[in-house]
């Protein structure tokens, strides 16, 4: 299991990476993973651009080599990016030397400052080295939007349930998110602009 909500016991012991931002302002700043990729990014951009919405799209190298016409469009129309590693690795269980090379690698696809360790997991020394080119960006609202043990209104109530001001709110823009993307994400848009909230890009 994975906490929907991150506790803030977790946040004190890893102060400083990004969790959320301000609480005192109504803005929200929904975040997509893994992309971009053709079959989903695209209806996310279309989503977002209805509601004059601006995001932050984690994006993993390769995939940004393969679709470049997206990652442009990406940017174009806005968003924010940050680099999600080259091959979508796992900190935990890669050496740091290969694994601070697959994050340059993806850097010479996606020129950012913003890093999100793909599974949240880098390890002290990773993270440590990280921490000195980039802002380590992780969340305090996960949609569970991955999890086929989630159903889709589960998902919708995870955001909904959770989110407050200055939220970090992550999806992902990949095949196994987007039955549960599909449904959530236009009603948290439409929910929050009713409530008053801004989109925001990080
Ligand atoms: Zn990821």
């Amino acid at each position: 299991m994975y906490p929907v909500r991150i506790p803030k016991w977790v946040t004190y012991l890893y102060p400083h990476r990004l969790w959320h931002k301000s609480r005192t302002e109504k803005k929200l700043y929904l975040s997509f993973d893994d992309g971009p990729i053709p079959e989903i990014t695209p209806w996310v951009l279309e989503q977002l651009d209805k509601y004059n919405a601006k995001a932050s799209f984690f994006c993993v190298g390769e995939n940004v080599e393969k679709h470049t016409d997206i990652y442009q469009q990406i940017l174009e129309e806005g968003h924010q990016v940050g680099n999600h590693t080259q091959n979508h690795l796992n900190g935990w269980k890669t050496p740091t030397a290969t694994y601070l090379e697959n994050v340059a690698k993806c850097q010479k696809n996606v020129e950012t400052q913003l890093f999100r360790p793909p599974y949240g997991k880098l390890s002290r020394k990773q993270a440590k080295i990280l921490k000195k080119n980039y802002t380590i960006v992780m969340w305090d609202v996960l949609s569970g939007d991955f999890d086929p043990q989630c159903s889709s209104k589960e998902c919708l109530q995870n955001v909904l349930r959770y989110s407050q001001n200055g939220s970090i709110i992550v999806f992902h823009d990949n095949i196994k998110a987007w039955k549960s993307l599909q449904y959530t994400l236009p009603r948290v848009l439409e929910h929050y602009r009713q409530a008053g909230y801004q989109f925001c890009a990080l």
